[in-house]
């Protein structure tokens, strides 16, 4: 071998030996770099929030140990709410099913100190199938007229929301179905717009009796007017249907007798009774300007005198005046000499027709009344006839025969309609609709309802 080729060849060994060696060198301190990263991010410290608002230094490890406890805390908080909702759903049931007991306003009436108290008790409504049960506004729901509607509707099975502000309206007329399913209250003045979905308006909010409108005209022409506005609006961007609560009123001292729905009426646009008279004519006119501008589907109910239970024994209206006096014995005031008339419909008469207008496809004006009229003065006597008629143990009785002793006459009031009567011939054959119950039945349930809340008043 010569001396060239022994150097080449130890060239060779040492070059591939300093490689092996470097390569080697190379991938070890890669690992080892590796591995201290690896043990620094272990070992790494943060601040974290421990969720109970402790603020705690932890290393990576604790940290995967901290995420593992918060994913079991959530599983079991998702676990608790699912059972709560179980529970709830059960309580709901157990509304529905069980606690539902089914009795009528006389039996509640008549025995309510017998009805357990833990428990709540709810007349059995129809159960509708999704596809016709509806959500139903009524504005003016814990009123006389609204407090009977929110009954039919639920009993029919739909939900229904009550908005009120309690101007006029009371709790009690609508206690009995706090705590159902179907019901909710919003305690809601309509003057302020209200946002709620829903697919009919039953749109009754507004003080009816004379001493109340008149109490506070401007507020009347308010509700009458922004309210209606806002109601409009509302059915507009919901698309719902909705029905206007308006009034013979419009009519007001009618030259034409009896009234139909194309007399323009006769009302003085700056007396005493204006603010609701004017208000109610506005209100029809927004709803007719709504219809036509926005296409909007409505109903216009224009509503005679009605009387029934839970009417306010202060509301100064003739029926209520009239009964609460003779039974507490006092006189009866009649406004003038009696001679003016007025025509009563009973409440449930009224119901069954607003429920079929809604229900209808017309979409003009439509009257709703009792066309038996009679005068004032007769109607104090009937009253008092039936009031002291079935009263056996009264001692202070009164004599109905010799009435003029047991009526005061008082000075007629401004700008009172005289005559009153409602042609209902439209009424009659585009809703197929009558009234059925006659003035002395009527009466008879009204003057039952009165002793019994005059007694409980005065803690009886
Ligand atoms: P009501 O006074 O017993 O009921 C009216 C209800 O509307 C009350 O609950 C009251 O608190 C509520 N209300 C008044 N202003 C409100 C407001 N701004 N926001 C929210 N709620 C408000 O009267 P009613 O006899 O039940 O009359 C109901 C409707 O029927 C009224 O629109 C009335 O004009 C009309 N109407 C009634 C009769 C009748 O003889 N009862 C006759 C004609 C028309
Ligand atoms: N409004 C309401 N609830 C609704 C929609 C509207 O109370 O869900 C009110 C709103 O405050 C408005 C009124 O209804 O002032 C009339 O509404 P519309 O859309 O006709 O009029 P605009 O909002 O254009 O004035
Ligand atoms: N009225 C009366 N005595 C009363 C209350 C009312 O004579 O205590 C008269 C009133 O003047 C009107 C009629 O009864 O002529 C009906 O009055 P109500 O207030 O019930 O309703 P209106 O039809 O006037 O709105």
């Amino acid at each position: 071998m010569t001396l060239p080729r022994i150097f080449y060849i130890l060239f060779l060994f040492v070059f591939f030996t300093l490689t092996i060696i470097f390569t080697n060198y190379h991938n070890l301190s890669s690992s080892k770099q590796d591995d201290d990263d690896q043990q620094r991010e272990r070992y790494k410290y943060e601040v974290i929030n421990d969720n109970n608002n402790n603020f705690v230094v932890v290393n990576n490890q604790q940290q995967q140990q901290q995420q593992s406890n918060n994913n079991t805390k959530l599983f079991m908080t998702i676990e608790k709410l699912q059972n709560e909702i179980e529970q709830l759903r059960s309580r709901l049931e157990m509304i529905e099913s069980k606690n539902v007991v089914v009795v009528d306003d006389d039996q509640r009436n008549r025995h309510s100190d017998k009805l357990s108290s833990n428990r709540k008790y709810f007349q059995k409504t129809k159960s509708l199938p999704y596809s016709e049960k509806k959500r139903i506004l009524i504005t003016g729901g814990a009123g006389f007229v609204g407090s009977h509607l929110l009954d039919r509707l639920l009993f029919d099975g739909h939900e229904v929301i009550v908005a009120d502000n309690f101007y006029t309206g009371r709790r009690s007329n609508i206690e009995h179905w706090f705590g159902h399913p179907n019901f909710e209250l919003l305690h809601h003045d309509i003057v302020n717009p209200l946002y709620v979905e829903v697919d009919e308006i039953y749109h009754l909010a507004s003080p009816a009796s004379p001493p109340h409108y008149m109490m506070n005209a401007v507020k009347t022409i308010k509700t009458n007017t922004m309210g209606t506005i806002n109601m409009l609006g509302l059915a507009k961007r919901v698309g719902a249907r909705i029905l206007v609560a308006s009034t013979s009123e419009i009519y007001g001292d009618p030259a034409v007798h009896p009234q139909s729905e194309s007399y323009w009426g006769n009302v003085n646009p700056i007396g005493p009774r204006s603010c609701y008279d004017e208000g109610k004519r506005v209100a029809e006119a927004l709803t007719y300007a709504y219809a036509k501008q926005e296409n909007l589907n409505v109903r216009v109910a224009r509503i005679f005198n009605t009387y029934g239970p839970r009417m306010h024994a202060n509301d100064g209206r003739v029926v209520s005046n009239f009964i609460s006096q003779a039974i507490q014995h006092k006189p009866l005031t009649i406004y003038g000499n009696g001679n003016q008339t007025r025509s009563f419909q009973y409440i449930s008469d009224l119901i069954e027709g607003l429920v079929r207008l809604m229900n209808s496809n017309y979409s003009q004006p439509i009257n709703l009344g009792n066309p038996d009229e009679l005068t004032i003065e007769n109607l104090a006597k009937i009253i008092l006839n039936l009031v002291h008629s079935d009263n056996q143990n009264d001692n202070k009785k009164q004599q109905p025969d010799n009435h003029h002793k047991y009526i005061d006459y008082q000075s007629a009031k401004q700008d009172d309609p005289r005559r009153r009567r409602p042609d209902i011939n439209l009424a009659n054959s585009i809703l197929n609709w009558y009234p059925n119950i006659t003035l002395i039945d009527g009466l008879s349930k009204t003057i039952d309802y009165f002793r019994f809340e005059l007694k409980r008043s005065l803690g009886g």
